[in-house]
């Protein structure tokens, strides 16, 4: 029954070959830029196309600053750490993720604890956020502490999932109601926009990921991006070993991380950067092209914006019907060299995550049954 959403998808790819999920695009101008970084020799940890991507960046987003960093997870590392995660902490996220936004909560030592998405945008739900603080929160010793664990709640981290944008007003209005930061984790989310303000750019911080499988890429590549100015010169000193700037005197003052962006990959980034719009409208194209097909399939639902929002389609989704026919799906469009993919397991049923504490994720285990990634990959 998936003949012709194979057939389809050929059709929008022009091949008969191999279909990714994602590959990435790159043209002249990206070969331009890296060959400059080799010729001019700084292709390491100091050159002038990591400035100017975090300059480009951060104007793109509409963020005071950006500092750039190696990679995505690296980024969410040290944005959780300046939002004041300490050892032993807990910090609230989605369990419909990528590994990585949990990982980076235990690389600070502290609990991530799950709590539900919604349905339409796959990501946090305001609603499942503010039942779980008036239930578990309390404010004591300055602090907002879980009345469960007696940990102190330290960050809250929504997940933009596959590019589509959070209700990131409700989630900041709860956040704020109890003081609590908020870290985007925007990794998927370039060039998606909420109420017309870019994803990433809400809470105390927001991330991306340039890895090569998101919308722009630098082979490997993460960002931070946030409003306060101090603030992202005390993330630029940490992720760049701590050096003290001086013409030729060598002093480090803390213990500083080597998290940098390589000005080799900035070069790429930079290039990218600007190859973003037409990239978007590609993807948009795409998605227009998907819905249509499934505007009068009754198996499967093609996931759209939600409202009053641009999302960048980073990876088109579909809900199926039901798990069996999920996997039928997966089984045949694999078969046929069409690559697709169920959305991630639920972090909450890893092994290394089972014993955290979480709600009634009701719409993350249904949405964990019936979501698959179709090829989305720009076409230009
Ligand atoms: C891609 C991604 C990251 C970070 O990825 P890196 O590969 O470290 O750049 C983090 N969170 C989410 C949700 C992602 O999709």
């Amino acid at each position: 029954m998936f003949e012709d959403l194979i057939q389809m998808i050929r059709s929008l790819y022009k091949t008969e070959g191999f279909i990714p999920l994602h590959e990435p695009r790159f043209s002249m101008l990206d070969q331009k830029y890296v060959l400059s970084a080799i010729e001019s020799t700084f292709v390491s940890s100091v050159g002038e196309y990591v400035n100017r991507f975090e300059q480009d960046l951060a104007a793109y987003v509409g963020a005071k600053r950006a500092v750039v960093t190696v990679n995505g997870t690296a980024a969410l590392q040290v944005a959780l750490r300046f939002a004041g995660v300490k050892a032993d902490n807990e910090v609230i996220t989605q369990p419909l993720t990528f590994v990585a936004t949990a990982n980076a909560i235990v690389y600070n030592g502290a609990h991530p604890v799950f709590i539900d998405v919604d349905r339409e945008t796959m990501g946090l739900g305001p609603d499942a956020l503010k039942e779980f603080l008036d239930r578990f929160a309390e404010k004591r010793n300055g602090g907002i502490y879980n009345r469960l664990s007696k940990r102190r709640i330290a960050a809250i981290v929504p997940m933009h999932t596959f590019g589509h944008p959070c209700r990131m007003d409700a989630l900041m209005e709860h956040a704020n109601a109890w003081g609590i930061p908020i870290v985007e984790d925007a990794a998927e989310a370039l060039g998606s926009f909420y109420n017309g303000k870019h994803c990433g750019t809400f809470g105390k911080m927001g991330i991306f990921s340039f890895n090569g499988n998101k919308t722009i890429t630098c082979g490997g590549g993460g960002a931070i991006v946030t409003d306060d100015e101090a603030l992202a010169a005390r993330i630029k000193h940490i992720t760049t070993t701590a050096k003290i700037s001086h013409p030729w005197k060598y002093v480090h003052d803390e213990i500083g991380y080597n998290f940098r962006m390589p000005n080799l990959n900035a070069a790429l980034a930079c290039a990218q950067l600007e190859q973003l719009t037409g990239f978007l409208e590609d993807k948009r194209n795409l998605a227009k092209e998907y819905a249509s097909f499934f505007s009068d399939r009754k198996w499967g639902e093609f996931v759209l914006e939600p409202k009053k929002c641009q999302s960048n389609y980073w990876l088109n989704a579909l809900i199926l019907s039901n798990k069996n026919r999920r996997d039928e799906l997966l089984k045949m469009t694999n078969e046929y060299r069409v690559m697709t993919r169920p959305i991630w397991r639920l972090m909450s049923d890893l092994q290394m995550f089972q014993n955290c504490q979480t709600d009634s994720l009701k719409n993350s285990k249904w949405l964990q049954e019936r979501v698959v990634n179709l090829p989305s990959s720009v076409r230009l």
